[in-house]
């Protein structure tokens, strides 16, 4: 057995049975055997994953990597290998001088998962520069080429999630950047900012990032551990009445999204503390492995716990947006049992 505490941002303290590191196309041929007849889970750098209990497959780590740039009158076409870290994609677009990703700043993870669930931040998800995903089928051995309608992106989702979910390894994602550029400045604190440059936008986010969010490498933790819920207009009409100060965003033309680290602080849990895991004391999104001894168990109570208090208060069911791995590969929350978890 393999700890996972290293291989997952959580740092939870669980082990796996086999590891498996893919580091070229071949490498991935000779995974059908295993893939055919054994679990296996394909992971990035874990930011987005917790290992809530040991897990008994093969975790299949992607060390997919290389940068092609092409280019026309109008946009630069990049190819990028799976495996490749985001923020340092992000940095070696503005060294090229290739924006469009800087409020993308500082996102924990490979480029691999970046399509997976559409990652996003500040006004800007990273549907908007993705022109195809490459995969393998881990079962059949086939390569496809998915282009962005074929993605089904939206809000923290997409088809990886669902018609693709298990079997695929995404080996590239192609990215699209319009030589025009435009900066998205309408969040805060991009808003204040003056014709600022791509270099100024990155630096801006990753100075806002650093101050409200705890560093993995020193506290466990996932990030936005809740998906920003989606609510009726009438929903969202009665809840502005009553708190008015609430953040909203128009999500589509019937529905609003609401912060749901407002909701959360809200409720009173901004900094609450269960064990060894807590709620982020700057920003209530963010569970910590506050003490880094924490287990599954610990984090499911207190996710669980979240929810309850947050649903007593506003009547709105919170989604986890991380991915949770149990003993034999992934479970949805509501299918954790909440009598060994919690
Ligand atoms: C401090 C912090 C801040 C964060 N901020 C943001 C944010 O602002 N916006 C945002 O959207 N997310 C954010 N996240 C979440 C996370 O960074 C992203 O979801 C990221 O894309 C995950 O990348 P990863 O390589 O770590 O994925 P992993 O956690 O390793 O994997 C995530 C999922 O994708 C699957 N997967 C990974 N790679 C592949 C592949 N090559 N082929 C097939 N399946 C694969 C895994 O099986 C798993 O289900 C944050 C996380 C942290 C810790």
């Amino acid at each position: 057995m393999f700890s996972t505490k290293s291989l997952h941002s959580f740092h939870l303290s669980s082990d796996v049975k086999h590891l498996a590191e893919i580091n070229s196309i071949t490498d991935l041929a000779n995974m059908q055997e295993l893939t055919n007849n054994g679990e296996f889970i394909v992971i990035g750098e874990g930011s987005n994953t917790i290992f809530i209990d040991d897990y008994m497959g093969t975790l299949i780590l992607n060390k997919l990597v290389g940068i092609e740039l092409t280019e026309n009158s109008d946009f630069y076409n990049v190819s990028v290998g799976s495996g490749n870290n985001w923020n340092e994609f992000v940095l070696w677009c503005l060294s090229n001088n290739i924006n469009g990703l800087e409020n993308l700043a500082l996102i924990p993870g490979t480029v691999g998962a970046c399509p997976i669930q559409n990652i996003g931040a500040y006004g800007v998800e990273v549907k908007k520069f993705i022109a195809s995903v490459e995969y393998v089928d881990l079962k059949t051995g086939k390569a496809s080429v998915l282009d962005n309608q074929s993605c089904n992106f939206s809000y923290r989702d997409s088809v990886f999630k669902h018609e693709l979910k298990d079997n695929v390894f995404i080996t590239k994602v192609n990215f699209s950047f319009a030589k025009h550029w435009q900066p998205q400045l309408a969040y805060a604190p991009l808003n204040s900012l003056e014709n600022p440059t791509a270099r100024e936008i990155y630096n801006k986010v990753c100075e806002v990032r650093t101050l409200k969010l705890p560093d993995p490498k020193i506290v466990g933790n996932a990030g936005s551990f809740f998906k920003n819920p989606i609510v009726s207009n009438e929903k969202a009409t009665k809840l502005i009445a009553e708190y008015t100060d609430i953040p909203n965003y128009e999500y589509s033309q019937n529905s609003k999204k609401i912060a749901a680290g407002w909701l959360i602080e809200h409720a009173g849990l901004k900094g609450f503390r269960l064990g060894n895991v807590a709620v982020h004391d700057m920003q209530a999104l963010v569970l910590t492995n506050k003490t880094g001894n924490a287990n599954g168990s610990e984090l499911i109570e207190l996710a669980s716990h979240v929810m309850m208090k947050v649903y007593d208060k506003f009547g709105i069911t919170l989604e986890p947006e991380v991915r949770f791995v149990g003993k034999h590969g992934e479970v949805k929350f509501s299918e954790i049992d909440q009598n060994v978890y919690g």
